[in-house]
């Protein structure tokens, strides 16, 4: 097909479903033998059927085309679920950062501190004697409580 008859059966498309608008999408890809996607699309860039919308995995506002996110969230950063390993917790540190530390040899067995309060707590009860234990017993009677 070359582009010319290309052009002129697509506006003949658009100038059927403008009279007809009842007729389907399905309908006019096969009347005009245009993949189903094409006609979608055509369709839509002259607003004779609606965008359909996908929305905001965070805030569910209504978002253009397949987005994931709406402008304010997709600058976030992404950010995932680590483990203090001072006190237990669960929080979120941003994906990069993980991913930056998993690689660095200074941080090691990947593990994270809620604060540098967590950290110091983790340094002393590692170093002192006997201690370990110590922290092992506190993160087990916390989790049981849970
Ligand atoms: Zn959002
Ligand atoms: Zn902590």
């Amino acid at each position: 097909m070359t582009r010319n008859v290309q052009k002129v059966l697509e506006e003949s498309l658009l100038a059927r479903k403008r009279e007809n608008p009842e007729l389907t999408v399905k309908f006019l890809a096969e009347w005009y033998d245009l993949p189903l996607h094409r006609v979608r699309y055509l369709l839509q860039k002259h607003e004779l059927i609606p965008y359909k919308h996908s929305r905001c995995s965070v805030c569910s506002v209504k978002v253009t085309g397949r987005r994931k996110y709406c402008d304010e969230h997709r600058r976030m950063p992404k950010m995932v679920e680590v483990i203090c390993a001072g006190c237990g917790e669960v929080f979120e540190r941003k994906a990069s950062l993980v991913k930056k530390m998993q690689k660095d040899p200074r941080y090691e067995d990947d593990k994270h501190y809620h604060s540098r309060a967590c950290f110091g707590t983790y340094i002393g009860i590692t170093f002192g004697f006997g201690q370990a234990r110590t922290l092992e017993k506190a993160l087990n009677t916390r989790r049981n409580n849970e």
